[in-house]
């Protein structure tokens, strides 16, 4: 689980400057997914408005933010131990307030209060719109939890403030909560159910950053092909909708042509997709533009159509596979990533040979894998025994690591030889003199710096490669810069 720290060389240092001594304090920590991070900036946003601002040290902070993950036992154990850290600054800084949000938070309420003694506050995704109101409790001695979750919430009417940002590329949250029930997944019950955002705010959203020189957006939501806008609600009550409501709806397929035509310069991916909800007006629209990036992280879980039964996946491996076929059919060069978890509830030897067989056929680029870590309050913490040996567990995720380890290199040597656009996101961690970014596929590129700068669309001449990253050469700008 990656952890990083809402530090910023850029963006908000300046919003910083302009805000005057006095004002409080904020530090927001983020775990999780990128929803998570996105969430955080919305609540950066509305603090700003309550005259907070943004640090990065600790120790001066009034008011301590952590937004929390849920998804597997280790986040919240990385939590908790985050929270114990901050015992010693308290003594430091007695006055220093303490919140946490986000799927931890949602899924223990008040508990979070009783178990953890340092924390003050208790908000939920869909409640950051009252902080304002639990800050002045906890300013008044009281604790305060709002853990309600809403129907219409998207906070599309709330302008992000980019946290960590490189001014490059950015998240643009399309869709909250999720209604697929996947046995393993806390996700439908610290999020609710699934809602879309307006299109005209995505649209606002998106003209303000590429003005702000933003080269790449990300539309971001637990389940992106579930997005289906037709005037506000849940998706769950498409069906009650007016006649007219459902034949000026905006699927997702019509969101990316709208962003894709709307802003033709502009590099566009999206995350996350469900098998299940995946339609081909999705892939041909991705073939349709060529401003949107040609990869798609595509979450199986398992290649067992027994274990997929298990899991509440409402697809079969078969049709998995079809869906595969059409992508490199309609555009041969998409690259696919995958999440895979071992050791579910019964899975059995046979399963698992499913799951690397499965790998086999579609040789994914590259992969997020973990071992079922059981969740409080899922279909299978509740029906299912827990039942596969730590160790066994252990050996096929090796197994499935390995297989992955080896397509990734497969895939990534594929691309030597050939010249890739590249947009310059930063310095290399490696190499000083080196920058990398990402080609279209979503893989990482790094080359000497040169006359090139951040931002900057390069082609870039692949010589060479790792399994995870294209080494190559800057051989001009892109026609896109
Ligand atoms: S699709 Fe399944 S795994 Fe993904 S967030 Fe929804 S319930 Fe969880």
């Amino acid at each position: 689980m990656e952890k990083i720290i809402d530090e910023n060389k850029q963006g908000n240092s300046i919003i910083l400057d302009q805000k005057n001594e006095n004002s409080r304090k904020l530090y927001i920590e983020s775990y999780g997914c990128q929803m998570n991070f996105s969430d955080s900036e919305i609540v950066a946003s509305i603090l700003t408005n309550e005259g907070f601002n943004t640090t990065q040290n600790l120790e001066e902070a009034d008011l301590v933010l952590v937004n929390t993950c849920s998804i597997r036992e280790k986040a919240e154990q990385t939590v908790r131990k985050r929270l114990e850290k901050f015992n010693a600054v308290k003594r430091i800084n007695p006055n220093m307030k303490v919140g946490v949000l986000g799927c931890m938070a949602e899924r223990l309420k008040s508990k979070f209060l009783e178990e953890e003694k340092i924390v003050d506050m208790v908000v939920g995704p869909d409640a950051y719109k009252d902080l304002p109101n639990l800050i002045q409790d906890i300013d008044d001695g009281r604790n305060a939890v709002n853990v309600i979750l809403s129907k219409e919430e998207t906070y599309g009417d709330i302008a992000p403030v980019r946290l960590n940002s490189n001014g490059v590329t950015a998240f643009v949250s399309i869709t909250r909560g999720c209604d697929n029930m996947c046995t393993f997944c806390v996700v439908p019950f610290t999020r609710g159910r699934e809602r879309s955002r307006d299109p005209q705010s995505i649209l606002e959203e998106i003209k303000e950053l590429v003005g702000k020189g933003f080269k790449e957006i990300t539309l971001l939501g637990q389940n992106v092909d579930s997005y289906l806008w037709y005037g506000g609600g849940l998706k769950k009550d498409f069906e009650k909708a007016s006649d007219m409501q459902k034949a000026t709806a905006v699927n997702f397929a019509a969101l990316l042509d709208m962003v894709a035509t709307t802003y033709p310069k502009l590099r566009i991916r999206f995350s996350t997709s469900n098998p299940q909800d995946m339609t081909l007006d999705v892939i041909e629209s991705m073939a349709k533009h060529n401003n949107i990036c040609k990869y798609i992280h595509l979450p199986v879980q398992s290649g067992s159509n027994r274990i997929l039964k298990e899991m509440n996946r409402l697809h079969t491996r078969e049709e998995y596979f079809e869906l595969i076929d059409n992508i490199k059919r309609i555009i041969p060069e998409c690259a696919i990533s995958q999440d895979m978890i071992a050791g579910f509830p019964t899975e059995t030897e046979e399963d698992h040979q499913d799951t690397l067989s499965l790998m086999e056929y579609v040789k994914y680029d590259f992969g997020f894998m973990f071992a079922y870590s059981e969740r409080p309050g899922t279909l299978a913490e509740r029906k299912m025994e827990d039942d596969i040996p730590g160790d066994i567990k252990k050996r096929r995720l090796t197994e499935i690591i390995n297989v992955q380890q080896k397509h990734s290199l497969y895939r990534t040597q594929e691309h030597v030889g050939k010249v890739e656009e590249v947009l310059i996101e930063g310095t290399s961690k490696k190499s000083e003199d080196h920058w990398m970014g990402r080609n279209t596929q979503n893989t990482v590129v790094v080359f000497p710096k040169d006359v090139y700068k951040i931002g900057d669309f390069v082609n870039v001449k692949i010589n060479d490669c790792t399994a995870a990253t294209l080494i190559g050469e800057a051989v001009g700008y892109s026609d896109n810069n």
